[in-house]
């Protein structure tokens, strides 16, 4: 066993430390205010080559593995929860299902607009009525000739509103066991498609999340993502990794909450000495630099796997669950160690807790973690 990073990941995690560090970091308290989109982060993080990092190179990607998408991500959301969720839905649910199931040509057709950067990568999964509960979906695409009709609606959907185009889920028929779903690449430009952007969130302000309606948009069949009526099945794979990326936010986000309390502790003088010296605090970051440590592993060894070629989805759901749980510990009592001040908008800690909530949310709720690892114990 070995706990070491290679060079080429350790090379990542400098890269991206610094691009956060210079260019993500200063900006983040002023667009969870505003909630101004970085665009031209995304841009700039184009040129490192991080929106395609774990793609091969034939689809303009790096080349990189699993585990250094976790680190990228863990990075870019130690300064920035937004700018995280955004790259991690890019990578993990936008461009993943196209390479995991779509056609060579397919591939060739998108991949590249993503992993160049030139749009964000989008998965619609969520409806009004099919959350957990995603063979609930109701969003209808009837094949007329050769072309998929669609009708329907889906929430909370990251980054459509600079997609594009998205994959999307939909029925396409029904069998004995039920409904048959189907996943299939929709452009935005569509006819009878229209995204909106309004909703008021807790956190995560500089994230995009739409809703998307659609009125019979035509999708060409050629457009279907791998075999009619496997979009279940494919959703299911396409979450394992993105649950790799919520954790390895989570671990980003709890992180820098640590950082923050940390650095205060040292400095906030109460009692005539610094509360760092009081054991109540010691215990407090203790607690916390050994959980960001537990859940950073787990998170390596879910992405480990992964690149591996070995079953990941019971240690990438435990990740999940415990990182994210984690996350909103630790900016909680980070929030705890900066006393009132915490509870201001200019130390970031309830920004952090703010951001990190979503990730007990997104991606399949902490009780849903809970079915997938039950199931995978053989319950
Ligand atoms: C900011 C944000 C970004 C998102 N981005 C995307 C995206 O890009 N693409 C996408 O498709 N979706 C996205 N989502 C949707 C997200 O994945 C869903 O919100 C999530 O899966 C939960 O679904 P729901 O909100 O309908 O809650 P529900 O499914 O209605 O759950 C409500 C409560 O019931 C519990 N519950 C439900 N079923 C069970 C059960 N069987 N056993 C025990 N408890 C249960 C849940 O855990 C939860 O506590 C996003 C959501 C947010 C808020």
């Amino acid at each position: 066993m070995n706990f070491e990073l290679t060079v080429e990941q350790k090379m990542i995690k400098d890269l991206v430390r610094q691009f956060t560090e210079e260019e993500v970091a200063p900006g983040a308290v002023e667009r969870d205010r505003t909630g101004r989109f970085p665009l031209e982060l995304i841009h700039k993080m184009a040129r490192l080559g991080l929106m395609g990092l774990p793609f091969p190179e034939e689809y303009g990607g790096a080349g990189a593995d699993t585990i250094s998408f976790a680190i990228a991500t863990e990075e870019l959301s130690r300064g920035c929860g937004s700018l995280g969720i955004t790259y991690s839905a890019h990578i993990s649910l936008g461009a993943a299902p196209i390479y995991l199931f779509g056609t060579r040509e397919q591939k060739l057709r998108y991949l590249p607009q993503l992993t160049r950067g030139e749009t964000l990568g989008a998965f619609a999964l969520t409806e009004p009525h099919a959350g957990s509960d995603a063979g609930g979906t109701e969003t209808m695409a009837e094949k007329i000739g050769n072309q998929y009709r669609i009708r329907g609606t889906k929430v909370f959907i990251t980054n459509a509103g600079y997609a594009k185009f998205i994959a999307l889920t939909a029925v396409t028929g029904k069998s004995e066991k039920g409904k048959r779903i189907s996943s299939m690449i929709v452009p935005t430009d569509s006819p009878g498609l229209t995204i909106r952007s309004s909703y008021e969130k807790m956190g995560l302000h500089a994230s995009n999340t739409t809703e998307i309606i659609l009125e019979d948009v035509p999708v060409p069949t050629e457009n279907l993502l791998g075999v009619e009526g496997e979009g279940l099945k494919q959703f299911l794979i396409t979450l394992d990794g993105g649950r790799i990326g919520i954790a390895a936010m989570a671990v980003g986000l709890a992180q820098s909450a640590f950082e923050k309390a940390l650095r205060y502790a040292k400095t906030r003088v109460q009692f005539g000495t610094a509360i760092s010296k009081f054991e109540a605090i010691q215990f407090k970051l203790a607690e916390m630099a050994m959980k960001i440590e537990l859940a950073r592993n787990m998170v390596y060894k879910a992405a480990w796997l992964k690149d591996q070629g070995k079953p990941f989805t019971k240690e990438a759901s435990m990740a999940k669950l415990y990182a994210s749980e984690m996350a909103v510990d630790v900016s909680d009592e980070a929030i705890q160690i900066h006393g009132g001040y915490g509870y201001m908008r200019e130390f970031e800690v309830e920004r952090i807790y703010r951001d990190a909530k979503l990730l007990e949310i997104g991606e399949g709720t902490s009780e849903i973690q809970h079915l997938v690892i039950a199931r995978q114990l053989g319950l």
